[in-house]
């Protein structure tokens, strides 16, 4: 029997939607065309709209639903006419933290199609970026007093607890092991933060002694920025805490060549719950609506998701034909090219008819 399984979209805003729809459409075209498993998308409407109606970004029993899946796909959160901080915490961080979706993996690759603007990579870049993704910074406590007058104050708490720094540490530790150059960078900012930034050099040292195999040094998030830019051949595996690495992978998606193709995986590494699936960039509504969106973050993405659910033959293929696309010239305007994105959907398509 070919296994079959279950995914929950939730393409959110924005160009959400519309790169969701893109990474379907190849996604059923690759399970029909290789035939060796089955694949369900279910529609789940959470969103600034569903916001708007219900005054909730999920509905109440969100978790219980998401359980329910093999895994979720993503498209975008936030609108031009909603607070950032709301949206986001109504819809993603609302689900990352209580999933334990704790691992963020990121890879940074430049792409056919897309060039990296940096003349000390010539070659371009191939990077793994691990976010520590369910605490510190983003642990979301702390508060205000005396709104709106001259004295007041406000707290952000980052919150680093030693199981949650230890996991995220032996994840990227199993990373970087698992890539060919076995090189792990630990990022952190242990000279001015002194409590739960040394807590992490503590750990990854210890952490350390358990992987032999893998080279690995200590950086610090300012001096990080410049080593990516300066000597990007250098780096391969990077981890780091929630907002250090949600800076450096923008920045490492820039120097790769384009935000348009970076993919990003929300992983439960105990599969005790479904891992949810995601381009890095956002919902991007100066270009909503124009049919021109990127969708080739989102196809990486959806191949991200086959590998995790056991389907690493096709995800494989999936990139591929993707990668086949993009260096024929078929691209869209943020990459130079002149097509759209239904135009790059039905070229991955043809390719995929290829396969067999
Ligand atoms: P959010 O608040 O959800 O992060 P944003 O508009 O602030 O959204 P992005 O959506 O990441 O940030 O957009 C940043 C820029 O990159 C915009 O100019 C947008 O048009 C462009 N961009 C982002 N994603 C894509 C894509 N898939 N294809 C083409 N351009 C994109
Ligand atoms: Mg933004």
């Amino acid at each position: 029997m070919t296994p079959s399984y279950n995914i929950a979209s939730i393409p959110g805003d924005g160009i959400g939607p519309e790169v969701v729809s893109a990474a379907i459409q190849v996604v059923e075209k690759l399970a029909k065309t290789l035939g060796t498993f089955q694949i369900e998308f279910t529609h789940i409407p959470w969103g600034t709209a569903y916001y708007k109606e219900t005054g909730r970004y999920v509905s109440e029993d969100a978790l219980d639903t998401l359980r329910k899946f093999d895994a979720g796909i993503f498209g975008a959160v936030g609108a031009p006419d909603v607070p950032d901080h709301i949206s986001l915490w109504g819809l993603l961080l609302a689900i990352r933290g209580p999933l334990q979706l704790y691992a963020n993996v990121r890879p940074v690759r430049t792409f056919p199609g897309t060039k990296c603007p940096l003349n000390t990579a010539t070659e371009g870049i191939d990077w793994m970026l691990v976010r520590e993704n369910s605490e510190g910074e983003y642990a979301g406590q702390g508060g205000r007093s005396h709104i709106g007058q001259k004295w007041e104050a406000a707290t952000e708490v980052a919150i680093f607890t030693r199981v949650g720094i230890e996991r995220i540490m032996r994840f990227a530790f199993e990373t970087a092991r698992s890539r060919p150059r076995k090189l792990l960078t630990v990022v952190t900012k242990s000279n001015s933060m002194r409590n739960g930034m040394v807590l992490w050099d503590e750990i990854a040292t210890a952490v350390a002694k358990d992987y032999p195999d893998v080279t690995w040094d200590k950086m610090l998030v300012d001096a990080m920025t410049v080593r990516m830019v300066a000597k990007p051949q250098s780096i391969d595996t990077i981890v780091g805490t929630n907002l250090h690495m949600d800076i450096l992978s923008d920045l490492a998606a820039a120097l790769a060549g384009s935000i348009g193709v970076a993919p990003s995986s929300n992983l439960d590494p105990t599969r005790k719950n479904p891992s949810l699936f995601e381009p890095v960039h956002g919902s991007a509504f100066d270009i909503t609506g124009k049919g021109i969106a990127n969708p080739v973050a989102t196809f990486w993405s959806a191949a991200e998701m086959l590998k995790w659910i056991g389907e690493k033959d096709a995800a494989g293929k999936l990139m591929t034909c993707v990668e086949n696309v993009c260096a024929s010239g078929v691209l869209t305007p943020d990459l130079g090219g002149t097509s759209n994105t239904q135009g790059v959907v039905d070229a991955v398509c043809a390719e995929i008819e290829q396969i067999k």
